[in-house]
């Protein structure tokens, strides 16, 4: 077969090439490339308005939003994250000299699990950051329950949940700051760039300060920030990625559908369960492979790359598990089972506006081809 009917776990959305070049003679004209230009402030508006929350302030990307919000809130000593993620998000800890403290999931929304939370909590935990896995809403009350008894700050890694709705809001309301990621691989995406949801306009002036190296005004810089700016080119092409963002995730959920469909009475595979009170994004397309199963997990990503289906075992490894993390006593396996137990079990399934329902069917075959 030749390298066309390859089919990966994603594909990044493109705006139309046409649209595109017509905003960037706007910008040659402008000539104004970056440092909160026009597009810039138009995208930071439209996506407050889409996503329906308060403020948000672009950045450059993802990991770099981490860092920033936890500066912003100058989170010190312990924060309490999972395991069960990308790694950017125990990386932006160490990035500020933070050090991380894994608590386990729950096996059925691949979460943090808040009872875990709360035992993981020492004198010098100031702040919980939690990830909404897959854009499946983290237990967001049960997690502010705790932030308030404690005195603990709340940051979501909400790098899966661009458009997620939850019990009648935007998911990135909840918490003190929520971060989305904009990379090419994501539901919604700037080519690379990030962003952070805050609640009140003094907050993300004070995003605004640190992703531009500190600078307050000219001669005044408050604290060492970071170049964190996402440039005018990037914003064009986020503005027109807005237009689409809904039919795409409307794609998306006929493709998870059928999936769902296809594969619910399959001895041995399991999807997650829909997240009640939701309106998700179908982000990703999760599978756990479980005995009762004639292959175990690996043995089914590689049957399924004979036949150029590309899935990814996300997350696997744990981040815990990597060299940088692995020494740190809550990274020590006894205490994270479950999420080692649905490391071993996941598999991404291919998922994104493009893919075609023959392409799908692929998947699907490929898969029950298995089962004989
Ligand atoms: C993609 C991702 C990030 C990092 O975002 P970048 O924009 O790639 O830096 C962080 N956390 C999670 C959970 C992610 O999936």
């Amino acid at each position: 077969m030749s390298s066309d009917s390859n089919i990966y776990v994603t594909q990044p959305n493109l705006p139309k090439l046409e649209d595109f070049v017509d905003l960037l003679k706007v910008i040659w004209d402008r000539k104004i490339l970056t440092n909160g230009g026009p597009f810039h402030q138009q995208l930071e508006q439209a996506l407050a308005e889409h996503l329906g929350v308060r403020h948000l302030a672009l950045l450059t990307n993802g990991t770099i939003a981490l860092v920033t919000a936890l500066q912003a809130l100058r989170i010190q000593g312990e924060v309490i994250t999972t395991p069960y993620s990308f790694v950017a998000t125990a990386h932006s800890l160490l990035w500020n000299g933070l050090e991380p403290v894994f608590a386990d999931i729950d096996p059925h929304t691949c979460n943090l699990d808040p009872e875990r939370i709360e035992a993981a909590i020492t004198p010098r935990t100031t702040a919980i950051m939690p990830v909404h896995c897959y854009g499946n809403p983290c237990d967001v009350q049960a997690i502010q329950r705790i932030a308030d008894t404690y005195g603990l700050k709340v940051i979501y890694d909400a790098a899966h949940a661009f458009g997620v709705q939850h019990r009648g809001t935007s998911l990135l309301n909840f918490g003190d700051l929520s971060v989305l990621s904009f990379h090419a691989t994501k539901v919604y995406n700037t080519i690379e760039g990030g962003a952070i949801v805050c609640p009140d306009a003094k907050t993300k002036q004070r995003i605004d300060f640190l992703k531009n190296f500190g600078f307050a005004d000219e001669v005044t810089v408050m604290a060492p920030g970071i170049n964190g700016k996402l440039n005018e080119v990037q914003a064009a092409f986020g503005l027109l990625q807005l237009r689409e963002v809904d039919a795409a995730i409307a794609r998306r959920s006929e493709i998870a559908a059928r999936y769902r469909e296809a594969l619910a009475d399959i001895e041995g595979l399991a999807l997650l369960p829909l997240p009640s009170d939701t309106t998700p994004n179908h982000s990703y397309m999760p599978l756990r492979v479980q005995a009762g199963f004639p292959l175990g997990r690996d043995a089914l990503y590689q049957r399924l790359r004979e036949q150029q289906v590309f899935s990814r075992r996300y997350f696997y490894p744990l981040i815990s598990d990597m060299p940088m993390y692995r020494g740190l006593a809550s990274a020590q396996p006894a205490n994270l089972p479950v999420a080692r137990q649905v490391a071993a079990e996941i598999l991404c399934l291919p998922i994104y506006p493009a893919l075609t329902d023959a392409q799908q069917q692929r998947v699907i075959d490929a898969i029950r081809s298995c089962c004989r």
